[in-house]
């Protein structure tokens, strides 16, 4: 069966690396939505509640539902209060909203600061805080979200500039509605542009998993990948010059060879643009199209590592690492490596 390996010795350096970054332990919120990136949700969960990380970010209440023994806080960025405990804290999209949480549950207020995507706006916010007080809710912080941290774009510029006045007015409207408030903007690639930290906690994602990229003019924190995938050979075969390969015959045997079939396919996780389009760090080149459960490789190995940094699959596959890593099922079993 095809298997994830995870490297804990990188992982902790990450989250040492990103550490010095923040000055404080307490300053970083690990991302653990979508499976920990693919990663594995306990294993990756466990390791940095050990390390002494206490904030967490995920998507939905099942999700916070799995970890919430080890942090302190959990940070919710889409989903209804549907069983709210103490440390759970429910992310304000919208202000239309805010009517339809229960009254007493903890909450942040996400406000746009120019990616448009998420959050209220920065006319909404009095609105907002008048809403949360009349609702009764326990309001916590003010956040938003960069969408342009790991460019050299002027978007970051007026994105910061944005959140320095929703920051300032919300600390103004804190004192009038009686909230006590953190802020938060930081992803990964924001926080390690910065020459310091400026805002309560960072929300940490691709960084820890060793993932970040960054345009060619930032500096490279050495943070090295977590997870590799690996895949078990189903059979081997001679082909003869011209034998075609795979659904469609879409690869050609262009001299005698051996190909081998391993058991990883897109319906793994493993992307199918790949087909015809893909080379392992060991250089085996894949031959044909990736079907749902196996892929054939151009080696007689009996098993290959078939990535151990997502960037350069993304890179064939025209995408991003967080996808690559996303896309890997749960039911491939992940194994800590010490
Ligand atoms: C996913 C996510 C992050 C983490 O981003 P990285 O680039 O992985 O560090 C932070 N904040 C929000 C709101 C997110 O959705």
């Amino acid at each position: 069966m095809a298997y994830i390996t995870l490297n804990k010795q990188n992982f902790l350096k990450n989250l040492e690396i990103i550490a010095k970054k923040t000055k404080d332990k307490d300053k970083i919120a690990l991302v653990l939505k979508d499976n920990a990136y693919g990663h594995g949700l306990d294993i990756i969960s466990s390791l940095a509640s050990e390390f002494g990380i206490k904030k967490a970010v995920v998507k939905d209440e099942d999700e916070a539902d799995k970890i919430k023994e080890k942090f302190e806080y959990i940070l919710i960025l889409s989903d209804k209060p549907k069983n709210p405990q103490k440390n759970y804290y429910y992310t304000i999209n919208d202000i239309n909203e805010i009517n339809n949480f229960k009254s007493g549950v903890n909450v942040e207020l996400k406000v746009d600061s120019g990616m448009h995507r998420n959050g209220i706006s920065f006319d909404e916010l009095e609105l907002a805080f008048e809403k949360i007080k009349q609702k009764n809710l326990n309001l916590c912080g003010v956040f938003s979200h960069h969408g342009c941290a790991d460019e050299l774009s002027p978007v970051w510029f007026t994105q910061e500039q944005s959140f320095k006045e929703i920051v300032k007015t919300s600390k103004d409207l804190a004192k009038k509605y009686g909230y006590n408030l953190h802020f938060h903007i930081d992803n990964s690639a924001s926080l390690f542009r910065r020459d310091k930290m400026i805002y309560d906690f960072a929300r940490v994602g691709i960084a820890a998993y060793g993932c970040l990229e960054f345009e060619k003019d930032f500096i490279k924190p050495p943070l090295k990948p977590v997870l590799s995938l690996w895949a078990k050979k189903i059979s081997s075969r001679k082909l003869n010059k011209g034998d075609r390969v795979g659904y469609g015959g879409t690869f050609t045997a262009k001299k005698d060879m051996v190909v081998s079939n391993y058991d990883i396919g897109y319906g793994d996780g493993f992307l199918r643009i790949l087909s015809n389009n893909y080379q392992t760090p060991d250089g085996y080149k894949i031959a044909g199209r990736v079907s749902m459960d196996n892929s054939s490789f151009i080696t007689d190995e009996d098993e290959i590592l078939v990535f151990d940094d997502a960037r350069a699959v993304a890179v064939y596959a025209n995408t991003i690492s967080y996808e690559v890593l996303t896309s890997l099922k749960k039911k491939i079993p992940r194994i800590l490596l010490d």
